[in-house]
Order: structure tokens, then C-alpha cells, then sequence
């Protein structure tokens, strides 16, 4: 058969999916998708999605596998995934020094898990592309006016009014262009000498002196200075520390916009989400016979799947069957989040039952989701002791099953806000009032952030 004979190639012997790949893309469509925008007018949804077919992918297959590969020694206890990032980012908040801030935490936490923990880290942001979110209730009341609830900038508006939540097609591209702005600040600060680890210590400006935190980083990154410098003079090749990977990952819940997301990899034919690097699927969406499974089992891409208290053995191994039969390392990671209540009986058991058939999967603690709780004074936060209870219950559980505990994934911002009670500078009910900003969840703040990284670096090498 000649090469151009085999539709699979084109003229520039780049590979094509097959028809089936192609067709298997759309499979999602017959199987009543969770938690989707209802839009109004079908010909805007049209346009919108013709053009996100035709734009530049923000991330590329190759930097995807890169990613499965770093997650593969995650599973095989050779790394650590640190994921943090805001439960929803906003269009609003996608400005430099708040996105700075951000990496800034990340790289800072990353930098007090690889010295006090001694382990590479694999570092990921809920960043440029964590738009949509998953509500229990399609609709909000206030003051006897009900409308349909906010979902996440790339649906609607956080403002109370009908035009403000009305679900709007043109978001979508907006999300977009959001996140390719976000995720080209991302690239200039990991690779353009910002993340060079001999800048330590420029990752705690800005930030609040007085902050108990503060200067606990401080002390490590003198630590960490006083290291290089010895390497230096023992004439280390240093070209390995100025610049980091950084991945960026999101929810996959908009399918629209994940279908029209997706490219066929030219050197393989294989379906990639160029959406973001990484993409889960949420507690809500995760049934394996779901719309969210079937489409996550057909892309390439990293991928994860968060598991909540009343996960089952069975669900697991179906789960697992689904999106990834050929047992890929790396492929998949399962992120817990289980509740500090619960944890220390729920895990340990669904570890017994299908851990040791499981070392592809890297195991996730997310401490933030199993831990929200309304304040007496009304704000829905979460109490730091518990969250850092359930990374504490997610280490023992994994010690007790002879399983590996493979990262965190936490909601934080580098700002300092007052979301989340306690932590050093001890947040109280009252105390939430002075900052609270998050439109979905509570965030760790800068100063929590810390204090959580300087506790798991403690786990790591108990
Ligand atoms: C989230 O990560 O913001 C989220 C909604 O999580 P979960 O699906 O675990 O509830
Ligand atoms: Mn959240």
C-alpha cells in the first residue's frame, strides 16, 4: 500500500485518528451530560464553539505526556504532586500580581516539600482553565427572587440579576483567551528566571511580615541558599534549577468546551484535551456509565477522578476499567477527599480492597472538599485542624495499606484573604468577615498555605 493511500496519514505523513476515535468523541453526547449550561439561543452556542475548534491549543500532547510521566513517579513514591489553585477562577482575578502571587505560594510550598521532605515535586495550579463549577441547586433564592445559580465565569456572572446569570455562549471564548493569558504569564514566570530556585527568597516578597509563616519560609530558603552556594563553589552545573515545570489543571465539567478543546495528536492520532494539562472529573460527575467518564476515557491527557466518602471497591475498579484498561502509569490519579471526620475509617479500607491491584495510580489528598462547613455568622468555610487532619488520616491510611500517598491538591490564593479558620494567625468567626472574597469555596491564604506545606513536608519524612 503506498503512504498516501492510508487516510490515516496526510500529505506531510502526519498521523489522523481513525473514524471510530473521531466517532467515539461524540459518544458523550447520548449519555445525558451532568451539570451542563442550559443555553438559550442554540445558533450563538453554534458560533462560539465553531471558533474554539479553530483556535490555537493552549498546551501541547507532548508537554502532556511529560506531565503522565511525572505522575508515574508520583504513583511509584519517586515524586510528589502539589496542585493548588482557587476553587473557580474568575475573569476579574486574572491579573498579573494576583496570578503572581499564586505561582509564587505554589513554588514556595513546592520549595518547603522538596527540602524538608526531600522529594521531587511535581507542581500543578488549578490555573487557566478552572472556570466551571459543579452546583447542587440549579437555582438560588434571595429575598423571594429566584434565579439560576452562578456556575463559574465561563457560564455566567456572579451578579444577582437575570442578565447576570443567564448562561452565555460567548464565555466560552472568553475562557479561552483568559486562559491563554493566564497560562502565557505562567510560562514567562516558570521559564524566564523567576522560578530559578537561587531566587528563593524573592518568592516571600510581598507577602505579610507578620505573618508566622513568613519567616519560618525565611529561615528554610536561608537554608536552601546556603546549600546552593556550597553546590556553586563545588562547581555544580546549575542549569537544571532555573526553570520549573509547571502544569496547569482544571475540572473537566463543560463538555462543549472540552469536545471543541480537543486535537488529534499528529504524531500519534491519538485525542488530546488541549485545554490544559491535567483534567478531573468532580465528585458529582464521576458515574462510570457517565457522559464525564466516557468523553475523559477518550483523551489522551493526564487525568483524574475525585473520590468522596461513599466511594465503593466496585466503583473503583469500574473506574479504573474505563479510563485506563491498559493500566498506563501515570494515567490516572484517584484524588480523595473524604472529610477529616471519615477519612481514617473510609480510606484505609477502600485502600486494602484495591490498592496493591492499583500501582499506576498516583493517590491524591484533597483535604478542602470532605471539610466545608457554614460559620455561626454564615460564611461557608472550613476549619484549617480538619484540614490538616485529613492529609494526616491520608498518610496513615496509605502507611497502614503499604500503598504510596502521592500529592495534595488544595484550594489557596497568595493573597490574604480570611477564608478559612485557624492556622497560625488564628482566623476566627469574626475574623472571616475582614476578607472574605471567594464567590465558590473557602481558600487557604498565603500565610495557611505555608503552614500546610511545612506540615506535609513533616509526613513525608515521618
Ligand atoms: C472542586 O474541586 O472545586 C470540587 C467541586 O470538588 P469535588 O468535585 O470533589 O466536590
Ligand atoms: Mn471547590
Amino acid at each position: 500500500m503506498s503512504f498516501h493511500a492510508d487516510p490515516r496519514f496526510d500529505a506531510v505523513g502526519s498521523v489522523r485518528a481513525t473514524p471510530e476515535t473521531l466517532a467515539g468523541l461524540d459518544e458523550w453526547r447520548g449519555l445525558d451530560p451532568q451539570q451542563q449550561p442550559t443555553y438559550q439561543d442554540a445558533a450563538e452556542l453554534e458560533t462560539a464553539l465553531a471558533e474554539l475548534r479553530s483556535v490555537p491549543p493552549l498546551i501541547f500532547a507532548g508537554e502532556a505526556d511529560l506531565l503522565r510521566s511525572r505522575i508515574a513517579d508520583a504513583a511509584a513514591g519517586r515524586a510528589f504532586i502539589l496542585t493548588g489553585g482557587d476553587c473557580a477562577e474568575t475573569f476579574a482575578d486574572a491579573e498579573a500580581d494576583k496570578i503572581r502571587r499564586r505561582i509564587q505560594t505554589v513554588l514556595q510550598m513546592a520549595a518547603v516539600l522538596t527540602y524538608g521532605g526531600s522529594v521531587p515535586v511535581v507542581k500543578m495550579g488549578r490555573m487557566a482553565g478552572q472556570f466551571a463549577k459543579p452546583r447542587s441547586s440549579d437555582t438560588e433564592t434571595r429575598e423571594g427572587t429566584t434565579l439560576p445559580s452562578y456556575r463559574g465565569d465561563i457560564v455566567n456572572d456572579h451578579a444577582f440579576t437575570p442578565e447576570g446569570r443567564r448562561h452565555d455562549p460567548n464565555r466560552l471564548l472568553q475562557a479561552y483567551h483568559i486562559s491563554a493569558s493566564t497560562l502565557n504569564l505562567i510560562r514567562a514566570f516558570t521559564q524566564g528566571g523567576f522560578a530559578d530556585l537561587r531566587r528563593v527568597h524573592d518568592w516571600n516578597q510581598g507577602f505579610l511580615g507578620s505573618n508566622p509563616n513568613y519567616h519560618r519560609y525565611e529561615q528554610i530558603a536561608r537554608e536552601i541558599d546556603r546549600a546552593l552556594k556550597f553546590m556553586a563553589a563545588c562547581g555544580a552545573d546549575f542549569d537544571a534549577i532555573n526553570s520549573v515545570e509547571f502544569f496547569a489543571a482544571h475540572e473537566a465539567l463543560l463538555l462543549e468546551y472540552e469536545s471543541a478543546l480537543t486535537r488529534i495528536d499528529s504524531r500519534t492520532g491519538n485525542p488530546y484535551a488541549v485545554s490544559g494539562h491535567f483534567l478531573w472529573i468532580g465528585e458529582r460527575t464521576r458515574d462510570v456509565g457517565g457522559a464525564h467518564v466516557d468523553f475523559l476515557s477518550r483523551v489522551h491527557n493526564p487525568i483524574g477522578v475525585k473520590l468522596g466518602p461513599t466511594t465503593t471497591k466496585d466503583e473503583v475498579l469500574r473506574l479504573v476499567d474505563k479510563l485506563d484498561p491498559e493500566r498506563t502509569p501515570g494515567r490516572l490519579s484517584f484524588i480523595t477527599r473524604m472529610g477529616a471526620g471519615q477519612i481514617r475509617e473510609k480510606l484505609p479500607t477502600l485502600l486494602a480492597e484495591v490498592g496493591a491491584e492499583l500501582p499506576q495510580v498516583a493517590w491524591v489528598c484533597d483535604p478542602m472538599h470532605g471539610n466545608t462547613i457554614t460559620s455561626g455568622n454564615g460564611f461557608k468555610t472550613r476549619r484549617f485542624e480538619d484540614v490538616v487532619e485529613e492529609v494526616s488520616g491520608f498518610f496513615d491510611a496509605h502507611a497502614e495499606a503499604g500503598t504510596i500517598p502521592g500529592g495534595l491538591h488544595v484550594e489557596l490564593t497568595g493573597d490574604d484573604v480570611t477564608e478559612v479558620l485557624g492556622g497560625g494567625a488564628e482566623i476566627d468567626e469574626e475574623g472571616l468577615r475582614r476578607r472574605y472574597e471567594t464567590l465558590v469555596d473557602p481558600r487557604l491564604n498565603h500565610d495557611q498555605s505555608l503552614e500546610m506545606a511545612f506540615q506535609v513536608a513533616e509526613l513525608l519524612t515521618k
